[in-house]
């Protein structure tokens, strides 16, 4: 199986209550890219300057992650520059800046065209149909997006929700993009669009996930320790696609998906405990293992 990703690769700046960073590095491709590759190998596409840190390339490369679709461009890498209060649940941006995306037109290398898992990251919805139809017969395909997306190119991005499989979106944005504040009623009509199953990111609060007849609710691990929710979406989808592009070709059943969903929830909670990518980049599978161990105790119970 192989597992293609297509997001940003950024600079933050960020502001939360329990510090302040500059220009650290994050964009959705990373964060996912590294997340799924404690799974599976992972392809990924996306545009640089030639000031991203070649270090984080030499990083991912060495962790699976294949960088033959990355553009390393002329000019200055993505900028995201936000903040946030105590409700860590909502990332305010002050400021995004495409810079190198501006004019991305990525071609996708031949092996990357035979992709049976493709997860269409938190970008603009035209790159995401731009590589969604140059991959040949995708088994799954899932997206994520966000508000400036959801405001800048509405029509596009319901374009693209039309054509994938599942959408993972957090919660604020779901309720944004189909206007309906209850959940189970927004991730339905968001089904009704095309996609078969709908993901519901809730920071602290953990997970909703709903396919037809189906609802699976996740916790998130209560920590003790967060100092930066950054890219804890984005390290969900990679444990969440990691795990389902490593069952091999196997039929899936719910239950797959279910530890699909405790995948992207356990990886996720490490991304949390640090700024940047600095705790994701550095686990062990008996650190993943253990977390997962201690989610299925946290709702454990018998009857
Ligand atoms: P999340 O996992 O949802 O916290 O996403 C965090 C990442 O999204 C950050 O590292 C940002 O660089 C990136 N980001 C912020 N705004 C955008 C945008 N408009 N398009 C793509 N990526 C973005």
């Amino acid at each position: 199986m192989s597992l293609l990703v297509v997001g940003s690769m950024a600079f933050d700046s960020i502001n939360s209550p329990f510090g302040e960073v500059e220009r650290v590095v994050g964009g959705s491709a990373t964060y996912f890219s590294l997340a799924a590759s404690y799974l599976t190998p992972v392809r990924l596409v996306s545009v640089v300057g030639r000031d991203f840190p070649k270090g984080t390339l030499d990083m991912l490369s060495a962790r699976g992650v294949d960088l033959q679709g990355l553009k390393v461009a002329e000019g200055i890498t993505f900028q995201w520059k936000g903040y946030y209060e105590f409700d860590l649940n909502i990332a305010h941006t002050v400021k995004t800046d495409l810079n190198v995306f501006e004019n991305f037109a990525p071609v996708l290398p031949a092996t990357y065209r035979e992709s049976s898992h493709v997860f269409l990251g938190n970008i603009d919805p035209r790159l995401q149909l731009d590589i969604l139809a140059q991959v040949r017969e995708p088994k799954i395909v899932a997206l994520d997006t966000m508000n400036f997306w959801i405001e800048k190119s509405p029509q596009l991005l319901r374009e693209v929700i039309r054509s994938v499989d599942i959408v993972v979106i957090n919660e604020a944005e779901v309720r944004e993009l189909t206007g309906e504040f209850n959940l189970v009623k927004a991730a339905r009509m968001l089904m009704r669009m095309g996609p078969g199953r709908v993901v519901i990111k809730r920071g602290e609060y953990g997970v909703l996930h709903l396919s037809d007849g189906e609802i699976f609710v996740a916790p998130a691990y209560p920590l003790e320790t967060i100092f930066d929710p950054t890219g804890a979406g984005d390290s969900f989808a990679g444990g969440f696609m990691g795990y389902l592009a490593s069952r091999d070709g196997a039929a899936l059943t719910e239950m797959d998906y279910r530890l699909a969903t405790i995948y992207g929830s356990a990886i996720a909670s490490f991304t949390v405990e640090a700024f940047s990518t600095e705790r994701l980049q550095g686990l062990s599978r008996e650190e993943i293992d253990s977390r997962l161990a201690a989610f299925r105790a946290l709702t454990e119970f018998h009857v």
